[in-house]
């Protein structure tokens, strides 16, 4: 435990805790509540008292949807799916089951916060691969990368915290080169709802090997409630859910009943939403700051105008705006995350410090 520090992320809620009126475009979580029908599902699970341990793989009403969602997404021979503890869980298990210690595993540099931590909780090495200053995919540098230590490639598209999509070219070649190298390619989707201007690309699509961790966490605004789902090559898959009876054991019942409830809702409303939030985001910066145009998810990660990251950002919450310096997700210290899961208002006075702030 010695090798871990803990997240940077949560430094900044603690500062949080302390302000008056914070301006928060920290948060990594969606701003809407839960949709009615869903929260009433877990209610009436939990009257019904099914509040005891489930199968390790899910209850089946869950299971069998979102089973049967996948078959008719991409028609593999061989995919497999269970029930997570979250995105979270899924890739904690992803990682223990396909990496030995001294294997290589490759990610893309800025990450999600999560990533180098787990890779080293494996015994694995991290082998992260840059991409400044547009935050898209050179396969020739995967390419570069690959040794035959190589295990996996773990890749997420919407990214957190660029917020930038991958194009489908990009998907595609990756998930050809994993496929041509025979290593395991790991596909956080998390972001998949939050796509605004192209349709959402899968590597499974390219690559029928790829390991899929999806989650209900952001699309349904239910990150407390712990739920998601792994989907791939069954021998993979198989081996996850068994050691998922020796760690988390199941996702929590009552908000699988949930879950299955979910995938009956429309989320496009909030997700049209979000697109204006991004708009709204870029129009309001762009001018002023370097930024990536970002796709999806509900993040943007522009470059400091001036000084080091950690220095703009330690000035941006003296104005009370709060937001993540980028060496948390990243080597460098230059960009920082912004996340615009936040009501326009606040929003809007996010704008307002960062235009000042953009000029020392
Ligand atoms: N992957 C990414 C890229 C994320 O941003 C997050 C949440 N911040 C997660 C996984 C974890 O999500 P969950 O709540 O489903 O564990």
């Amino acid at each position: 435990m010695a090798h871990f520090d803990s997240s940077g992320i949560r430094k900044v809620f603690d500062l949080a805790a302390k302000m008056k009126s914070p301006i928060n475009l920290s948060i990594g979580q969606p701003d809407f509540p839960v949709p009615p029908t869903v929260k009433q599902a877990a209610i009436d699970a939990i009257h019904a008292d099914k509040n005891g341990y489930s199968q390790t793989q899910g209850i089946g009403p869950l299971r069998e949807k979102l089973l049967a969602q996948t078959q008719a997404t991409f028609g593999h021979a061989d995919r497999d799916l269970f029930i997570t503890s979250g995105t979270s869980g899924g890739l904690v298990l992803a990682m223990l089951a396909l990496a030995n210690p001294g294997d290589e595993v490759i990610v893309f540099d800025p990450f999600f916060v999560m990533y180098p931590s787990l890779v080293k909780l494996t015994g694995a090495v991290l082998k992260p691969i840059d991409t400044y200053p547009d935050f898209h995919i050179d396969v020739n540098k995967v390419r570069d990368a690959i040794t035959p230590r190589t295990k996996a490639i773990l890749f997420n598209s919407p990214a957190n915290p660029t917020g930038v999509s991958a194009t489908a070219a990009e998907v595609r070649d990756l998930a050809e080169l994993a496929a041509e190298k025979n290593i395991a390619l790991v596909s956080d989707e998390i972001y998949r709802a939050f796509q605004y201007d192209e349709p959402f690309v899968s590597p499974a699509k390219f690559n029928p090997q790829t390991i899929v961790i999806d989650g209900f966490s952001k699309g349904y605004g239910m990150t407390g409630w712990r739920l998601g789902y792994a989907h791939g090559p069954t021998a993979v898959i198989q081996e996850m859910a068994k050691l998922q009876q020796y760690t988390f054991v199941c996702a929590p019942q009552p908000f699988q009943w949930a879950g299955a409830a979910a995938l009956d809702v429309d989320m496009t409303p909030h997700i049209n939403d979000y697109r204006k939030k991004r708009d709204r985001l870029v129009a309001g910066i762009g001018d002023l700051y370097e930024l990536a145009t970002p796709g999806g998810a509900f993040y943007a990660f522009p470059k400091a105008p001036w000084g080091t990251a950690t220095e703009f950002v330690a000035k941006a919450i003296e104005n009370e705006l709060l937001i993540i310096p980028g060496g948390i997700f990243s080597a460098r210290d230059t960009h920082f995350r912004i996340s615009y899961a936040a009501p326009d208002a606040v929003i809007d006075r996010g704008i307002e410090v960062l235009r000042r702030l953009a000029k020392r």
